[in-house]
């Protein structure tokens, strides 16, 4: 999306970024990755990420929503789609016109797109996801059987992958390692079964990013009797986001995609005092110049930040004060003046200053994957690091 260029607010997305982290998730050994662009790309922007993605490599692009993936097949984006979730049985055509690949785990939807394939006389890839303890999605391993069956009997459809998703990969407790050891050793032990139903899929997969930075054993799983491809499925490493306190992108060398900018709408000098913004919670400790810069909650700049971040303005770090409303939020410069148009840094860096995501995740007790998310569409994506090839496709769009 591109702005209309009135409001100054707008998120910088910088896909030479993209496409380093893309390259340091795959590593020295180059892996198979899927790169997770589901939610536009962490609040990216989907079509532009995932063009950036494919360039670095990346085999194949996941999302959570037929739509999602609609949107992308849209932009003329040819990657093949692992849908994270199997959508529901209404789907199983949208599914096969678009060329989707998604996860299956329930007979319903496996007996309803095998039909549909059926019709048309083609063969619709799918992916199995096992549920080896995230508890959510996926077939666990009492029903495994029963599933399988129906893969057997699904003529028309092609188990391509098999995979299964961690729940506890982000956290470095002993509790949580363990967990999540176990977790791959399950899914190794559930394997044989898959081949015993006389498979064999093409890709493994069970590393998100945490994992992928992690467990190595997540990085080369092996299938019984075969050489499938093991696929990393990232999503918040590719935004240089960090999955945890416990792992952190940047000693990674994941570099953050995405700034959040402003500049300054409003100033005035005001007394001590002064109360500022709703409710009042925040009164001038002297005089001093305050700042009105025009993003708010609806940008997705949480209200719970009241009182509690810096923003970056003329090489220092300013206190965001009193509530941060809708549209608009507050600055305290003290004794500096500060002007309008002065450019606001919310998210990003300016020197040796920054300010990350990882911070408003920590102040507000959540994970960068709401943060990044939550910022909203009102706010324009402007891209930078656009390469020659994203350039030619913008241009046949
Ligand atoms: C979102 C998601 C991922 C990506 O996880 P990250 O922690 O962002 O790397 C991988 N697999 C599944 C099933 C997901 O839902």
């Amino acid at each position: 999306m591109t702005g209309t260029g009135i409001r100054p607010s707008e998120c910088v997305v910088d896909l030479d970024a993209v496409r380093h982290n893309v390259t340091t998730l795959r590593g020295d050994d180059g892996a198979d990755i899927c790169v997770v662009v589901k939610a536009d790309a962490y609040g990216h922007g989907a079509v532009a990420v995932a063009k950036a993605a494919v360039e670095a490599g990346a085999s194949w692009l996941a999302v959570a929503l037929v739509e999602e993936a609609l949107v992308l097949r849209k932009a003329g984006i040819m990657a093949p789609i692992l849908l994270l979730s199997e959508p529901p049985v209404a789907a199983a055509k949208a599914v096969c016109d678009a060329a989707l690949s998604p996860f299956v785990y329930s007979p319903a939807f496996i007996d309803a797109l095998n039909s549909e394939a059926q019709a048309r006389n083609t063969t619709v890839a799918v992916h199995l996801k096992i549920d080896t303890g995230m508890g959510r999605v996926g077939v666990i391993e009492r029903e495994l059987q029963i599933v399988l069956s129906h893969l057997v009997a699904a003529a028309s459809l092609r188990l391509d992958g098999v995979g299964t998703h961690l729940a506890r990969s982000d956290e470095n407790d002993p509790a949580a390692k363990s967990e999540t050891l176990r977790q791959l050793e399950q899914f190794a032990t559930l394997l044989p079964q898959v081949r015993h139903a006389g498979f064999q899929p093409r890709w493994l997969h069970a590393a998100n990013t945490a994992a992928a930075l992690q467990y190595p054993t997540a990085r080369c799983l092996q299938f019984p009797g075969g050489t499938p491809t093991t696929l990393l499925r990232c999503g918040i490493g590719v935004y240089g986001l960090s999955p945890s306190v416990d792992v952190d992108a940047a000693a990674n060398r994941l570099r953050p995609v995405l700034s959040l900018c402003s500049a300054v709408s409003f100033v005035k000098h005001i007394t001590a005092g002064t109360p500022v913004s709703y409710g009042h919670r925040w009164r001038a400790p002297k005089d001093g110049w305050l700042a009105t810069v025009p993003i708010g909650y609806a940008d997705g700049v949480p209200r719970g930040l009241t009182n509690r971040a810096t923003v970056l303005v003329n090489g220092r770090q300013l206190p965001v004060v009193g509530t941060v409303t809708m549209d608009q939020l507050m600055v305290w410069s003290g004794d500096t003046p500060i002007a309008v148009d002065d450019p606001v840094i919310l998210i990003g860096t300016a020197d040796t200053l920054s300010v990350r995501i990882e911070q408003w995740a920590q102040t507000l007790n959540t994970i960068t994957y709401e943060i990044a998310s939550q910022l909203t569409a009102r706010l324009p994506r402007r891209y930078v690091g656009v390469s020659p090839a994203d350039d030619v496709t913008e241009t046949l769009r």
